[in-house]
């Protein structure tokens, strides 16, 4: 049985972002790594994609960045300029591409295919795979995006479309979401906020009449990606040996599913700390941020019609304050200015609900 100082369980975004901050500021010098990943290759699988509010280790994986994104409902649409906090898109083969060339350099670091061999007993455990406790009123944010290629020149590269509400909504809430790669390549996404539920999933003719509808007949699909982000935390259970990372660590902003950021800053904490990470304090997604985004998914449930105006208003503070809102890194000031944007009555029953 091998022994090791640390094992990263589940080599994706957390576990390996996790590895490449560790390896990069040399806490690995005089310590063993083990991560247990059950893939057997890393391919593009994902696009990871936020608003850059802060810095991060993967500058050179960014496929493209916008300077401004628009919102439409079936009424109205703006452009947001967002000049300081350009909207990043991460492509994941970049990545995986990246972390495991300068990862699987370092002798310290073993990867294995699970637990088996592994004598965990004195080891710390930085753990990714998610223990979900999965009910029926749980909300999802479930997706299917394809990108695609178009023999003319068709797409406004300079703006992504963050979220296009002018679209079937089925009594929950929908929108399509396009990130223009080049004037002739996008990812188009169906997005779903939803509770489980199989009849929303017919995702390939939503995208087809969707990419119809916007003029576009004649294409080719590059990639697919499929996915649903859970808009509740995972069981987290607290051991001393053991703290969890990525989405099983609550890494995710439940209002908006946005995890990669938080993942690369849970990294940093992790390396500042490691070593004295067992007596550390849990890092979390601040507090404020899980009480207002409780109240705004109980809003979410109860009047899902009423979304697509509540996102385009939020849109109308200044757009800083809403990006560094939705990225958790507002001051108070910024909370109650994007809070008196809401629908006050319906949100003060929602608290009390
Ligand atoms: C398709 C998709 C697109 C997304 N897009 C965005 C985005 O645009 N912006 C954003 O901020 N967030 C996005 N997210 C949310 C989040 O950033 C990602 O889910 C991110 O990959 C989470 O990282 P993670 O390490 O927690 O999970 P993962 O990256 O899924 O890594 C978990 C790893 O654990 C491994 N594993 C599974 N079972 C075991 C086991 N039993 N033992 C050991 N290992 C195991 C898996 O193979 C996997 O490699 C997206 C999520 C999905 C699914």
């Amino acid at each position: 049985m091998k022994e090791f100082d640390y094992v990263i369980i589940g080599g994706g975004c957390a576990g390996l972002s996790l590895a490449y901050e560790l390896d990069l500021h040399q806490k690995l010098n005089k310590k063993k790594l083990a991560i247990v990943e059950p893939r057997t290759e890393y391919k593009r699988d994902k696009t990871w994609s936020f608003w850059k509010v802060s810095s991060h280790n993967f500058e050179d994986c960014v496929k493209k960045s916008w300077k401004e994104f628009s919102i439409k409902t079936s009424s109205d649409s703006k452009i947001i300029k967002c000049d300081n906090f350009p909207y990043q898109s991460i492509d994941s083969g970049l990545f995986y591409n990246k972390v495991n060339e300068k990862i699987r350099k370092n002798k310290n670091i073993e990867f294995f295919k699970d637990m088996k061999n592994l004598n965990t007993n004195d080891s710390f455990i930085f753990n990714s795979v998610p223990l979900m406790q999965d009910t029926e009123s749980n909300l999802w944010q479930h997706f299917y995006g394809i990108e695609i290629e178009t023999n003319k020149e068709f797409f406004n590269d300079q703006t992504l479309d963050l979220m296009d509400f002018d679209c079937d909504q089925r009594n929950n809430v929908h929108f399509f979401y396009v990130l223009p790669f080049s004037k002739n390549r996008a990812m188009i996404e169906t997005t779903w906020l939803s509770r489980e539920n199989k009849s929303l999933k017919d995702y390939e003719s939503q995208i087809k009449s969707y990419i119809n509808r916007l003029g576009v007949n004649d294409y080719k699909i590059n990639f697919k990606e499929e996915g649903a982000i859970p808009l509740f935390y995972p069981v987290y259970e607290k051991e001393k040996n053991k703290i969890n990372i990525g989405t099983a660590g609550g890494m995710t902003r439940l209002s908006t599913g946005y995890t990669f950021l938080n993942i690369q800053e849970h990294s940093k904490y992790i390396r500042m700390n490691i070593e004295n990470i067992r007596n550390k304090k849990k890092y979390e997604i601040g507090k404020k941020y899980q009480f207002l985004d409780k109240i705004f998914l109980r809003v979410l449930k109860k009047h899902p019609e009423k979304m697509p105006n509540i996102f385009y208003d939020m849109f109308g503070a200044s757009y800083s304050t809403t990006v560094k809102f939705l990225s958790n890194k507002s001051n108070i000031l910024e909370d109650l200015s994007i809070i008196w944007k809401m629908p006050k009555w319906i949100f003060i029953k929602s608290i009390f609900n």
